[in-house]
C-alpha cells in the first residue's frame, strides 16, 4: 500500500496536488504541516498538508516531496475550512489564500542558484558570447539567480543556455530552500562551568589582580546576580561593570565567561501600566452591554450602533474581559491599523502582556512570533489586535471577534486574491469557532443596520456621548455663494477662519478635513489648455509642491514639474483643485504662528509614520492638524474643538452607488473628532451644495434618515443589500483584445443572466500601469442561488481561458464590494 499526501500550493491552481512519501513520513505528517515539493519542471514550493490517504492520482505520476519542514502543525482545521469558504466565496483557489494567509517567512521559496564550476578549466573561445557573458558575471559574483541571469543576457527564458553552459561544464546549479525567518537571539552570559564553585572564582580573581577591568567585569555580574534571579544580559553586563565589550569578549574567550542565547519574541510589551482597574459603565453602556449578552445567547451576530465618543470602547473591553476569563481567545480587528496605536495603549492599561498586535506594518519576523505563539496557545497571543490579515491567524479556541467601524471599506482586500471582506469573512471564522461577534461602529454599513432591522443581526445602541457631552454642532457654509462675493481666503471661508481663530485663541485644537493628498490634482495649462498626464496610467498627474514633482497616484511614475507648458511652451501653468498639501501652506500664510501638521498617505510612510504625528498632536505640539482620511479612524484627542471640512462635494460625487452612504459615515466620523471631552465640539462644512440631503442629514445627525433612503435606492437600482453584485474585471494592455474578450465574455453572462449583467464598460480610470482595464457587473437578485451563479460564470470562464486568444486576458472578480 502506497502513501500519498494532498497538499494545497500557495499558487493558483484549481485543484490539490498529491505526492507520495514514506511510510515513515505519513506517520509523521499531519494535515497543516508544510513540505518542501517539487513542482513543474523545477520549481521547489512550500506546500501545506491537506490530507493523507492511499489512493494514486490517475492522470499523472506522484512525485516524492522533497522534506518535511514543521515538527508540529503550524495550521489548523477550522483554518483549512475557513480558507476553503473564503475560496468559494470569493471566487479564488485555496492556493492563493494560503498564499496570503502565511507570513511569507513560512513561504520558502525556491531559487534556482548557478554557481561557477570551480574544477572546470574553460577555454574562453569556446562560449558563445551569450554564455561568455554569464561567465564573466560569475568570475565577479560566485552566485547568481535565475532571474539575474536573464537580465545579464536580456531575455527570459535562459535555460536553454544555463543547459547549455552546463554541458560545458562552465557551471553548476544548485536548488536551495532557504528559511528566511531567523528568531532574534538575545545575548545572555554567565560564568564558565570551571569557575562556579566559590574556591575557584577567588582563585580566578586573584589571578585577575593585574587585570582590574576584568575582575571588575566579574564582580559586576556577581552584583546582578545577587540582585535579580533572571539572565543576565550582556548589554547588561557591560553597562553595570562599565566595561567595554572587548573586556567582556576577552573573558569569553578565555573560557572564564560563557555566552549563550535565548530566543525572544520581537513583539514585547514592557510593561509599565499593567492591570489598570476597568473602568465601570455608565447607564448607557450597561443597557447595551446587557443587550449585546442577550444576542450573544441566541448565538446572534451582533451590532453595536454608539454614536463617536459613547464609550464603545469600554463596552469591548468588558466583553474581552469576560471572554479570556473562560480561557478563549480573543480577536479584535481594525480597518487600518492607524488607530491601534492609541488602541494598543488603552487596552494594554487593561490586559498587560496578553496583547499582542499583528499587522501588514510590523516584520516579518514579529508576524511569525505572533503566529507561533498563538499555535502554542501561548497567554501572550490571548488577545489579538489586528487588520484584516489576523483572520488567517492559528486561533483554535476563539471566544470573542470585535470588528470595530465596521463600515469601513478598507476591510475589504482590493489585490490581490483572495479579495475578501474581513468584516463578512469574520462572521463566518466565528460561527467556525462557535464564538460571540461583535460589529461595532457609530454610522453602520447600510448592510449591518438592515440585518440588524430584519432581525437576523442582534441590535444594541448608545445615542449619548460619554459624560453627556453634546454632538458638535454643525455648519454648513456655501462657498459658493462665498466664492461669488469674493469672500474665500484660499480655500477658507470666512466663518471657517473665524472660528479656527476663536479655537486657537482659547488654546484648543483643530483638524481640517481635505480628501486628497498632494498640492493640487491636476495642472493645466491656461493658454492651450494641455494638462500633463501618467504615460502609463489614464489620470493627470497630481502636484505635489514638497518635492516640486508631479506624481500619479496609481503608478510610481513621477517628474520634475515643468517650468512651461510641454504642448505649447507658455509658462501660464496654473492649478486646479487642491490637495492636504495646500491647505496646509494657506494654513502657513494666513496663521504663521500656528504649528501646522499634516497626516496622508505621504507623511505616515513607515511603521512609526502614524504614530509621530498622531503623538505630537496629542502632546499639543501641533495646533492643527490636516488630514484625508485617515483622520476619521476612531481617533480620541481630548482637546479638538473645532473641526473643518475644506469641501464635501468631491465625496458627494463619487461615481459609486455608495458614495453618498459613505460621504455620511466619512463626514460623521470626522465631525464625530470635535468636541469629545469637555465642552460642546463645533463644525464647519463647506460645500458648493449646501442643500444636499446627505449634508443635511450628517447635520442633524440623522443615521435612521440616511439609511431610509439609501435603501430606498439600493432597492430601486437593484444594489446589495437588495440584491447582491459580482463585478469581473478584465485587465490587458492591448485595448482590441481587451474589448473583444470583454464582449465575449459578456456574451456568456447574458445569455445566462439576460438583463441582469450590465457592461462591459471602462471605468473612470480605465488604464493602470499601462494595462486597460474593463468592468461586467452582475446583479443577483433575491430568489436565485448565488453559488449557482458563481459555478456558471466558473463554466464560462473556463470556455473563455479555452481561446487561446483570450488567454492572457485577466480575469478578477469582486464579490459583494466593488
Ligand atoms: P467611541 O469608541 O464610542 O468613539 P470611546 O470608547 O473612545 O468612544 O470613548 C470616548 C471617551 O470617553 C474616551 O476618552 C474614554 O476613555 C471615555 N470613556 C468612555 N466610557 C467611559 C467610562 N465608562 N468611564 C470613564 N471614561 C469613559
Ligand atoms: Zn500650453
Ligand atoms: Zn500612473
Amino acid at each position: 500500500m502506497q502513501n500519498f499526501i494532498n497538499v494545497i500550493l500557495p499558487i493558483p491552481l484549481e485543484k490539490l496536488f498529491t505526492y507520495k512519501v514514506t511510510p515513515e513520513q505519513a506517520n509523521f505528517l499531519q494535515s497543516g504541516m508544510r513540505v518542501a515539493v517539487p513542482f513543474g519542471k523545477s520549481k521547489i514550493y512550500t506546500a501545506l498538508v491537506h490530507s493523507l490517504h492511499n489512493t494514486a492520482p490517475e492522470v499523472y505520476e506522484a512525485k516524492e516531496i522533497h522534506q518535511i519542514l514543521d515538527e508540529r502543525p503550524i495550521v489548523n482545521e477550522i483554518q483549512l475550512r475557513h480558507w476553503q469558504w473564503i475560496a468559494d466565496y470569493y471566487m479564488c483557489t485555496v492556493g492563493e489564500v494560503f498564499r496570503s494567509a502565511l507570513p511569507s517567512a513560512f513561504l520558502l521559496e525556491s531559487e534556482t542558484l548557478i554557481l561557477k564550476n570551480e574544477k572546470a578549466e574553460v577555454d574562453e573561445g569556446n562560449l558563445k558570447d551569450d554564455e561568455f557573458l554569464i561567465f564573466e558575471a560569475l568570475q565577479h559574483q560566485s552566485i547568481l539567480k535565475v532571474h539575474e541571469v536573464a537580465a545579464i543576457v536580456d531575455r527570459k527564458n535562459v535555460l536553454p543556455i544555463l543547459n547549455r553552459l552546463i554541458e560545458k561544464n562552465v557551471i553548476l546549479l544548485k536548488e536551495e530552500i532557504y528559511e528566511q525567518y531567523k528568531p532574534k537571539l538575545v545575548r545572555y552570559v554567565k560564568l564558565g562551568l570551571d569557575y562556579q564553585s566559590e574556591e575557584n572564582l577567588e582563585i580566578l580573581l586573584e589571578s585577575l589582580t593585574r587585570a582590574p577591568k576584568q575582575s571588575q567585569v566579574i564582580l559586576s555580574l556577581f552584583q546582578l546576580k545577587a540582585t535579580t534571579k533572571k539572565p543576565i544580559k550582556i548589554s547588561e553586563l557591560e553597562l553595570a561593570s562599565g566595561g567595554s565589550r572587548a573586556v567582556v569578549k576577552t573573558l569569553i574567550d578565555k573560557n572564564i565567561l560563557e555566552e549563550y542565547h535565548i530566543r525572544r519574541d520581537r513583539v514585547v510589551y514592557d510593561g509599565s501600566a499593567e492591570n489598570a482597574v476597568l473602568k465601570s459603565l455608565n447607564e448607557y453602556q450597561e443597557i447595551a452591554l446587557t443587550d449585546i449578552q442577550a444576542a450573544f445567547k441566541e448565538n446572534k451576530t451582533t451590532l453595536l450602533q454608539g454614536v463617536t465618543s459613547s464609550g464603545k470602547t469600554e463596552v469591548y473591553v468588558k466583553l474581552i474581559e469576560d471572554c479570556i476569563k473562560t480561557g478563549r481567545q480573543a480577536l479584535y480587528l481594525l480597518p487600518e491599523i492607524a488607530l491601534t496605536t492609541q488602541l494598543i495603549g488603552r487596552l494594554q492599561e487593561y490586559f498587560g502582556e496578553k496583547v499582542s498586535v499583528y499587522h501588514s506594518k510590523y516584520s516579518v519576523q514579529e508576524r511569525v512570533e505572533v503566529w507561533n505563539n498563538i499555535v502554542a496557545q501561548k497567554p501572550k497571543a490571548q488577545i489579538v489586535i489586528g487588520a484584516r490579515s489576523s483572520l488567517f491567524l492559528p486561533f483554535s479556541n476563539l471566544g470573542l471577534i470585535i470588528v470595530d467601524e465596521e463600515h469601513e471599506g478598507s476591510f475589504k482586500q482590493f489585490d490581490p486574491a483572495p479579495r475578501y471582506h474581513a468584516r463578512d469573512a469574520a462572521i463566518v471564522l466565528a460561527k467556525l469557532h462557535e464564538s460571540n461577534i461583535l460589529l461595532g461602529s457609530a454610522t453602520p454599513s447600510i448592510e449591518t443596520f438592515n440585518n440588524a432591522r430584519t432581525g437576523k443581526y442582534g441590535y444594541a445602541n448608545i445615542t449619548r456621548r460619554y459624560g453627556n457631552v453634546l454632538m458638535p454642532e454643525m455648519e454648513i457654509v456655501d462657498i459658493k455663494e462665498q466664492s461669488r462675493k469674493r469672500r474665500m481666503k484660499g480655500h477658507f471661508s470666512e466663518r471657517l477662519l473665524e472660528e479656527i481663530t476663536e479655537t486657537l485663541e482659547a488654546g484648543e485644537q483643530v483638524i481640517l478635513f481635505q480628501n486628497r493628498r498632494g498640492y493640487a490634482p491636476i495642472v493645466e495649462c491656461t493658454t492651450c489648455g494641455h494638462s500633463p498626464q501618467c504615460p502609463n496610467c489614464d489620470v493627470s498627474l497630481t502636484y505635489h509642491q514638497y518635492k516640486k514633482q508631479l506624481r500619479c497616484h496609481y503608478c510610481s511614475h513621477h517628474m520634475a514639474l515643468q517650468e512651461s507648458c510641454q504642448a505649447c511652451g507658455s509658462s501660464t501653468l496654473d492649478t486646479k483643485g487642491f490637495g492636504t498639501e495646500q491647505v496646509e501652506q494657506e494654513l502657513h500664510e494666513l496663521f504663521p504662528e500656528t504649528k501646522v501638521g499634516r497626516m496622508d498617505l505621504d507623511t505616515t510612510r513607515g511603521k512609526h509614520g502614524y504614530e509621530r504625528i498622531i503623538t505630537a498632536f496629542e502632546q499639543q505640539e501641533l495646533d492643527i492638524l490636516v488630514g484625508t482620511q485617515m483622520l476619521t479612524k476612531g481617533l480620541d484627542f481630548r482637546n479638538v474643538n473645532l473641526v473643518g471640512i475644506m469641501n464635501a462635494d468631491s465625496l458627494l460625487n463619487f461615481p459609486d452607488y455608495r458614495a453618498h452612504e459613505r460621504s455620511f459615515q466619512l463626514l460623521t466620523q470626522v465631525a464625530g473628532r470635535a468636541g469629545r471631552t469637555k465642552k460642546r465640539g463645533k463644525v464647519i462644512i463647506q460645500s458648493y451644495n449646501p442643500y444636499h440631503q446627505i449634508l443635511k442629514q450628517v447635520s442633524t445627525n440623522d443615521y435612521d434618515e440616511m439609511f431610509k433612503e439609501q435603501l430606498y435606492e439600493r432597492e430601486q437600482y437593484k444594489y446589495p443589500p437588495a440584491n447582491r453584485i459580482i463585478r469581473i474585471t478584465f485587465k490587458h494592455k492591448e485595448y482590441n483584445k481587451l474589448n473583444e474578450a470583454a464582449e465575449w465574455f459578456s456574451k456568456g453572462l447574458r445569455n445566462a443572466f439576460g438583463a441582469n449583467v450590465l457592461g462591459p464598460e471602462f471605468p473612470p480610470v480605465s488604464r493602470i500601469r499601462n494595462q486597460y482595464l474593463k468592468h461586467v457587473l452582475i446583479k443577483i437578485g433575491p430568489k436565485q442561488s448565488v453559488g449557482q451563479v458563481k459555478l456558471n460564470i466558473k463554466r464560462i470562464e473556463k470556455s473563455f481561458k479555452a481561446i487561446a486568444f483570450y488567454r492572457s486576458v485577466r480575469v478578477i472578480y469582486n464579490v459583494d464590494h466593488i
